[in-house]
């Protein structure tokens, strides 16, 4: 970051928390000094080139897992954290092996392909079959049963957004096999592509066969579509030889900022270790993970000693099976009505622009005052807006912190902007290259800012 700009970020939040705040000069200053500290000492970046360059992509169940273990530990001790441990974990171990998709006709073309997470191999030799393209589940429900039946059904849904177009990839292969297809291909969830395939988790609903399935680059499903409009027959060819081997243990890491006054209470602060099994996971969610790792290394080495305890987790196997945040929930369940928040950053590297706060009822137990937590909530924004952060609004916070947020520790979600994320999401190109190393620096600030604010709070949210 340029030495203007990084002063420009210091003067305002001098101006600005010292005009809405200006009797808690201890507070004015930690925030200032992790600011400062997080544009200079770019640790983040180095570390998260580490974790991508050395260790690679790490599926759960994969030997770079292991190693993602050890790169954790290693960095946590390193700085300097506290009860620095792994907490075992079962995970779900899928794997790719080869996979081939070919249209023969009416042309031959080769086809740029990702198997879905999870997804059934095809017999062995492949199959093949005439494909259907429909562009929405109700295109494919409306068609009559033998249209479909023994055919393979590509579902051609252009990007609209993360949460829209993810349904065809996680329920298209089950929709497609309740009307008899025997394979499915999804249209990669990008807005732009270079015939890049992304992959992702599917689900498989109970009593639907299970059919393999596999994930398509934009351009080939756009020429499929193409060839359907014309009314051609296409006839595709598809092998893949992933396989469900049994659960294996794996981890989620963890190490401490002990609190002052409060070190039984605890801020959560949070990414996944886990990635899919293509590029780096450098954004998805090797980014989350440097943050976290930074928020409590700034902490700690400046000294700052905030009043609760400061609890770094770096999450196993969010992609394809969320046992590291069930493991979690299930191994501190005791200990949960101490949790004061749980933080997790997992959309890439783009700028922050805010904080989304996530409030769930507890059965049994009064309703949370939603007013109230969200008025202390807000005490965070005057420190956060000079980074370009101050947009805090109710909303979610992630998969991984989810089920023990679902259990009423509140939830913050660190709302990167997700512009460009989704171009490199879950594919081959998710690597460190596109990292941006200032934005890597400013994003370092605001998650160490909010860790260290929420976890020395006067009240509890
Ligand atoms: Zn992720």
């Amino acid at each position: 970051m340029p030495a203007a700009i990084r002063l420009a970020l210091v003067c305002a939040f001098s101006v600005l928390a010292g005009a809405q705040d200006s009797h808690d000069d201890r507070t004015r200053h930690a925030v200032e000094s992790l600011a400062a500290e997080a544009l200079r000492s770019q640790d983040a970046y180095r570390n998260l080139g580490v974790l991508c360059d050395s260790v690679g992509h790490r599926l759960s169940g994969s030997p770079q897992y292991d190693l993602a273990i050890q790169w954790a530990l290693k960095q946590m001790k390193a700085d300097g954290l506290q009860n620095v441990h792994t907490e075992k974990v079962m995970v779900p171990v899928w794997r790719r092996n080869a996979e081939r998709a070919a249209l023969i006709a009416p042309a031959h073309h080769e086809l740029s392909i990702l198997g879905l997470g999870m997804s059934v191999p095809t017999p062995k030799g492949g199959i093949t079959a005439d494909v259907v393209v429909v562009g929405s589940f109700a295109e494919l429900e409306k068609l009559p049963g033998d249209k479909v039946k023994g055919r393979i059904v590509l579902f051609d849904v252009p990007f609209t957004g993360y949460g829209a177009t993810a349904r065809y990839r996680v329920l298209g292969a089950s929709a497609a096999a309740r009307k008899g297809a025997v394979g499915a291909l999804v249209r990669s969830l990008t807005p732009i592509s270079f015939d890049t395939p992304h992959t992702g988790v599917l689900h498989y609903e109970e009593g639907a066969p299970k059919i393999p399935a596999a994930a398509v680059s934009v351009e080939n499903a756009t020429m499929m579509r193409r060839m359907w409009e014309r009314g051609e027959t296409i006839k595709l060819h598809l092998e893949m030889a992933c396989e469900q081997l049994p659960d294996a243990p794996a981890a989620n890491v963890v190490g401490e900022v002990l609190g002052s006054e409060k070190p039984e209470e605890i801020v959560v602060v949070s990414g996944h270790l886990d990635s899919w099994d293509v590029g780096q996971g450098a954004q998805d969610d090797g980014v989350g993970c440097a943050l976290a790792l930074e928020a409590g290394h700034l902490i700690q080495r400046l000294g700052l000693k905030p009043k609760r305890t400061i609890r770094v987790v770096l999450f196993a196997n969010e992609e394809n099976g969320n046992r590291g945040g069930l493991g979690y929930l299930e191994a501190h369940r005791a200990e949960l009505p101490n949790h004061m928040a749980a933080i997790e950053s997992d959309s890439g590297n783009g700028l922050a622009k805010g904080l989304s706060l996530e409030l769930h009822d507890i059965k049994g137990a009064a309703p949370v005052n939603r007013e109230r937590a969200f008025n202390l909530f807000k005490r965070l924004k005057p420190y956060l807006e000079p980074l370009g952060a101050g947009r805090l609004e109710p909303g979610g916070s992630g998969v991984d912190v989810g089920p023990m947020v679902q259990a009423g520790v509140p939830g913050i979600g660190i709302e990167h902007d997700t512009t460009h994320y989704w171009d490199v999401h879950h594919s081959k190109a998710d690597t460190f290259d596109k990292i941006n190393k200032d934005d890597l620096a400013r994003n370092s600030a605001i998650v160490a800012i909010t860790t260290f604010l929420l976890a020395d709070l006067s009240e509890r949210l």
